[in-house]
């Protein structure tokens, strides 16, 4: 009989199976329908030897010197910050906009506080923030959000900018100085040998079998447990008793040249040329040297695995119908990208499943404290 099965093999899955079986020595059954470990983050060397990401590239961030101290027990770290350029008006400029990329774009030779002003005359206020449009033309004005946002968020999202969310333009900040890194976190760097070794050794312990190719329904009225973990999409759980909840897919293009290098940098971003959204060069990102290089193109599509969800006011209204589901299912948690429907970074997923691990053992503390608490009356 197992104490836990856990569905999904991606970080929520296995940061909390590693946390029960190591800590409280409970025996886990960890299930994924893919073939392998590592759910969305799973690396692995294409045929040319050179290492990519299955599922588009992952670079790892984080402010959060628990989750980074965390991971790095399973994992040595390769110090990386990740830079992307965005092609505009037929130039390569920095996204994040920074300085540099008015400077470039408007011929202009600004000073840090002479941009804020420029920005300040093109912003236009909102008394409400509620879209992504509101978060990025209440900052930098209708030609700027035109130029970099809008037809970015049009292909990504299948959805205009006015119909999302502010928080999914807010990941994107805009600097008055020189910054060209995509993210201002304390800690950023790369598993030195890939996420799916990392995986590999958060997950190899006695107390964990590992089962692929399965989705769990095949198996939870199969095989014997007490409790489950489960990270798979919230409305599956659930047979989509309230109908869909929507997740943004992409097809991922993997291309591999003969040329040691293809790009200047990590990713470029196409807001308003093709069909794709950016291309990535891995190398960048893994810093492997080999006369060849790989990159990525990105297709959003409505259709296929589910990716990201949708931050729009209708679909939180639809999620919180089945969260209200999950709450009363006895014995089940849900936790990750999927199972809570929240746009998550690793770091994040990461951080949601210490604290469920916190809650299940404080819980379990608590159990027996209340037996206990029973015994000693029944005594007296
Ligand atoms: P997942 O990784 O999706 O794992 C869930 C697992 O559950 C999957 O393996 C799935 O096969 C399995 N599963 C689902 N249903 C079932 C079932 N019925 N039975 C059995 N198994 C099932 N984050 C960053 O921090 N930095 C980045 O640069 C970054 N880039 C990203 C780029 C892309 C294109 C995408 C899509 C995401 C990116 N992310 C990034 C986010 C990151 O992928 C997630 O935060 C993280 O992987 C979520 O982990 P998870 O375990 O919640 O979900
Ligand atoms: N975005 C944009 N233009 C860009 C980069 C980002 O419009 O050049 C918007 C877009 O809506 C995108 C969101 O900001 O989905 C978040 O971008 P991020 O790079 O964080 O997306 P992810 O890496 O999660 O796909």
């Amino acid at each position: 009989m197992f104490d836990y099965i856990v569905v999904g093999a991606g970080f929520a899955g296995a940061v909390i199976a590693e946390r029960l079986a190591s800590q409280e020595n409970k025996k886990i059954l960890i299930v994924d329908k893919r073939k392998h470990i590592g759910g969305n983050t799973y690396d692995f060397h294409n045929q040319d030897g050179i290492l990519v990401h299955q599922y588009g590239p992952h670079i790892f961030h984080t402010n959060s010197r628990d989750v980074f101290e965390y991971l790095g027990q399973f994992t040595a770290w390769r110090p990386y910050e990740h830079r992307v350029l965005a092609s505009v008006d037929g130039m390569l400029v920095p996204i994040p906009i920074n300085l540099n990329t008015i400077n470039s774009l408007y011929g202009l030779n600004l000073s840090s506080e002479q941009v804020d002003t420029f920005l300040k005359e093109k912003a236009i206020t909102k008394t409400h923030v509620v879209t992504s449009e509101d978060a990025v033309v209440s900052k930098i004005g209708k030609e700027l959000y035109e130029k970099f946002f809008k037809g970015y968020t049009k292909k990504q999202w299948g959805l205009d900018p006015s119909e999302l969310d502010a928080s999914v333009a807010a990941r994107i900040p805009t600097r008055n100085n020189r910054d060209d890194r995509y993210f201002a976190d304390s800690y950023q760097a790369m598993p030195l040998h890939g996420y799916t070794k990392m995986f590999e050794n958060m997950l190899d312990h006695p107390n964990i079998k590992v089962m692929l190719n399965t989705d769990y329904k095949e198996i939870e009225n199969v095989i014997p447990f007490k409790k489950m973990i489960y990270t798979g999409p919230v409305d599956y759980f659930f047979d989509y008793c309230y109908g869909k909840l929507p997740y943004r897919s992409i097809e991922f293009k993997f291309e591999t040249y003969e040329t040691e290098k293809f790009q200047s940098t990590g990713t470029i971003n196409y807001p308003n040329e093709h069909l794709y959204t950016r291309i990535t060069e891995f190398k960048h990102l893994t810093g492997q040297k080999h006369p060849k290089t790989s990159v990525v193109y990105e297709y959003p599509k409505a259709e296929g695995d589910p990716y990201y969800p949708v931050p729009r006011p209708e679909n939180a209204v639809l999620y919180k119908q089945y969260q209200l589901l999950a709450n009363e299912v006895p014995d089940t948690y849900f936790t990750g990208r999927l199972a809570t429907y929240k746009y998550y970074n690793m770091d994040q997923v990461v951080a949601q499943s210490l604290t469920l691990y916190k809650k299940i053992v404080g819980a379990s503390i608590l159990s027996h404290l209340s037996n206990g608490y029973e015994l000693a009356v029944n005594k007296a």
